[in-house]
């Protein structure tokens, strides 16, 4: 497969829609990123990397991090984290409260937001360093040490996250979280605050394709493991836009409000796209789009 030429491809197919969408501006260290920026990189099981335009400069992962923060906590509780997050797709926004009060305080899923509050509290409760820890694994995932949290992006969202404090009360109230509220509350700013390029976290997720078995900074989970996180992806990775991205793409994957995108083929590679501007739906516009066009022109889907 020509993933060189085909990369380049979809670059021309999705340039009239360079200006469609808006980047998130509710955090406000986010609003000063340049929005017209686009890069992605695709990496197979064997190692062979196609990087196109800014596949190296780094963004806000944000929400991409819970899948390293779910892959820890499975590893770190095994099916007992199923007691105290869901695996069930929201169809609700991201950061949806209606849900969360309703359900008694058990999200939906570890990618909504209540459910990350959640794994950050499982996090922070079996780990001694878990800033530490986090970031030694996902440093050994990516195969670089100088990815780091970024503070001022932590602490803008902090200053401005209303709604994210409002689920950990929620969650607190209802007794789904153990630690002091604000404790759990950076925690979780600070894992959204990393920071990596297109090949970073395609080489990264390269270990959730499930070709070898998974063992990183200590943290190990079964083949049948990574196949579910791989389900909880498909199913729940885009929030409201699940079906949509499913439809579309037909790859597990996870985005961000930073504007990244990162998809799995399973056995075969991982691929991140990023572009800051996003859908109503906070998904970046480009990067859904350029994921289209790569399984339609591969047609290397699951379905
Ligand atoms: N840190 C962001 C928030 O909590 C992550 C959201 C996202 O990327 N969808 O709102």
């Amino acid at each position: 497969m020509d993933y060189k030429k085909i990369l380049e491809d979809i670059h021309q197919e999705i340039l009239p829609f360079a200006d469609k969408g808006h980047q998130a501006d509710y955090i406000p260290a986010l609003a000063k990123v340049d929005p017209d920026q686009f890069g992605m990189c695709l990496m197979t099981v064997s190692g062979d990397t196609y990087a196109y335009m800014q596949a190296d400069t780094r963004f806000s992962i944000q929400s991409i991090t819970k899948v390293f923060a779910l892959a820890m906590c499975l590893s770190l509780k095994g099916e007992d984290l199923w007691k105290r997050v869901g695996k069930e797709p929201s169809g609700t926004a991201f950061n949806s409260l209606i849900q969360l009060e309703i359900e008694k305080g058990i999200p939906r899923n570890p990618f909504i937001n209540a459910g990350a509050i959640v794994l950050s509290d499982i996090l922070i409760s079996s780990l001694e360093d878990p800033e530490g820890e986090f970031l030694h694994f996902v440093r050994e995932l990516c195969g670089d040490r100088t990815v780091d949290f970024n503070m001022e992006v932590a602490l803008s969202e902090r200053e401005c996250g209303y709604l994210n404090a409002a689920i950990a009360n929620l969650l607190k109230y209802h007794g789904t979280i153990e630690n002091d509220i604000e404790r759990v509350l950076m925690f979780y700013f600070k894992m959204c605050s990393v920071e990596m390029s297109c090949r970073e976290l395609a080489k990264a997720f390269t270990a959730f394709t499930n070709f070898k078995p998974f063992d990183y900074a200590g943290f190990k989970l079964s083949q049948s493991r990574i196949k579910r996180m791989n389900a909880v992806m498909q199913t729940c990775g885009f929030y409201d836009e699940a079906g949509e991205f499913s439809y579309l793409v037909g790859l597990p994957g996870k985005s961000g409000v930073g504007g990244g995108i990162v998809a799995i083929y399973p056995m075969r590679y991982a691929v991140a796209v990023w572009s800051p501007r996003l859908n109503s739906k906070g998904n970046s516009v480009m990067g859904m789009k350029a994921l289209e066009l790569l399984t339609t022109a591969t047609q290397e889907s699951i379905f």
